[in-house]
């Protein structure tokens, strides 16, 4: 009698990252599994019910830290296809399924944390390391890993361009005098949503900008925007989230994160906002209209105003976060421009400058920016004197000497010097 395997393994896929690794079971249908771990040697055994390969898994993990070998091994029971991962050191696993999101089909997904005295040691230094005199701004490249983000139509993955423009950010702020960047991901790996904005929190980031490009189904949409958290959309918008799964890649920076995160109810408790985020709300709002700005002499904007949403990256609800869609990977001009080493530069020196503007503006207190003898301030809609001397907390009479004016009128775009109190 034939027996009729109902899975096929396809392919496997490795994604290291510095502190944890991930692989990628790719399947013919959803799996039924189990598995456990042994040591002497570390081997992760992973049994997958009914299931045949023609992989050749000798090579598949020869550039993996972690991982040794990944070989097959006699099965408990006939049918069962019995994988061994050979470890070089011991690691938390974490095993999950994922149902089709495309480009991808079924999937297995192996995650591996290091539980070596190596990394997390690493780990209590950045959690150690004191306020630093330096504005610190977090950059996160959207997507990563087997999450490709949007795809463009010649074949362009979201993940490889944001990376780009984000490490050009990166390097801009650096060379700035005051300000440091810290980046969640500097390679193509996957990083979920909790270690993103851990990691922000734990280098006391005074901004978060994650870097995305946009999509849509029919090729016209283009240009950039950018968004901040909305307090009053994000329940509504949690609910929609969380019925359309296409989106949550998109969405959530990461397939599969909130299928599987056993974290959701936290999430879900994270996102009803409280009183004491009005405050990063606001400060996101400001910084997104001076990065947009700066977006619109570089590039055409999809959006003229920031725009709210109640992305999951942006949930770091205590530092002022925002979310820079750089223009539409699905229009062919825009992923051609997405490609090009030249635009993304341009893009990354908007973003720095509107950023730049924002902290020389508001310097965090303790920062060398704060230290700055005069501050430059240009009006915004809205802001009268009395704003500002609340804002700076100086006396409208100084901002009036300061700047020799005659009215209390100010125009938006006028440029004016705060004195330092
Ligand atoms: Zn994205």
């Amino acid at each position: 009698m034939q027996v009729t395997a109902a899975n096929k393994l396809d392919s496997v896929r490795i994604w290291d990252a510095p502190d944890s690794t991930r692989v990628v079971f790719d399947l013919s249908s959803a799996p039924e599994y189990s598995y456990f771990t042994l040591t002497n040697p570390q081997r992760l055994v992973i049994d997958l019910k009914d299931a045949t390969t023609k992989v050749k898994l000798t090579d598949i993990a020869k550039d993996s830290k972690l991982i040794g070998k990944i070989r097959l091994s006699t099965p408990p029971k006939k049918g069962t296809l019995r994988l061994v991962l050979e470890l070089g050191s011991p690691a938390k696993a974490n095993l999950f399924s994922l149902t089709p999101t495309a480009p991808y089909g079924n999937r297995l997904v192996l995650d591996l944390d290091n539980t070596d005295g190596k990394s997390s040691a690493k780990k209590a230094v950045v959690k150690t390391t004191k306020r630093a005199a330096d504005v610190v701004v977090a950059i996160d490249a959207g997507h990563g890993g087997e999450d490709p983000g949007s795809i463009g139509p010649k074949g362009t993955f979201e993940k490889k361009v944001v990376l780009e423009i984000s490490k050009r950010l990166a390097r801009k702020i650096n060379e700035t005098p005051g300000m440091k960047a810290v980046m969640t991901r500097t390679g193509d790996y996957f990083v979920n949503l909790n270690q993103r904005s851990d990691l922000a929190r734990n280098s006391r980031a005074d901004l978060l900008i994650s870097v995305h490009a946009d999509a849509f189904t029919s090729p016209q949409p283009k240009g950039a925007s950018v968004w901040v958290l909305s307090k009053r959309r994000a329940n509504t918008e949690i609910g929609r989230v969380f019925e359309d799964k296409e989106k949550h890649s998109e969405l959530l920076g990461g397939v599969g994160d909130i299928i599987q995160n056993s974290d959701s109810e936290q999430y879900l408790v994270m996102t009803l906002i409280d009183m004491s985020m009005d405050n990063a709300m606001a400060e996101s709002h400001n910084i997104a209209t001076d990065v947009l700005s700066g977006l619109g002499k570089v590039t055409k904007l999809h959006k003229s105003k920031p725009e709210s949403a109640s992305f999951a990256v942006l949930k770091s609800t205590d530092i002022p976060s925002i979310l820079v869609e750089t223009g539409f990977i699905s229009n062919p001009q825009e992923e051609k421009l997405l490609l090009s080493g030249n635009h993304q530069q341009k893009l990354a020196n908007a973003i720095h400058k509107g950023v730049v503007r924002y902290f020389e503006e508001n310097p965090p207190s303790g920062t060398t920016f704060s230290k700055q003898s005069n501050v430059k301030h240009t009006v915004r809609s809205g802001e009268s004197l009395s704003v500002l001397a609340q804002r700076y907390k100086v006396s409208v009479a100084s901002i009036k000497k300061t700047n020799n004016l005659k009215s209390d009128v100010l125009r938006i775009g006028q440029k004016l010097v705060i004195p330092r109190a």
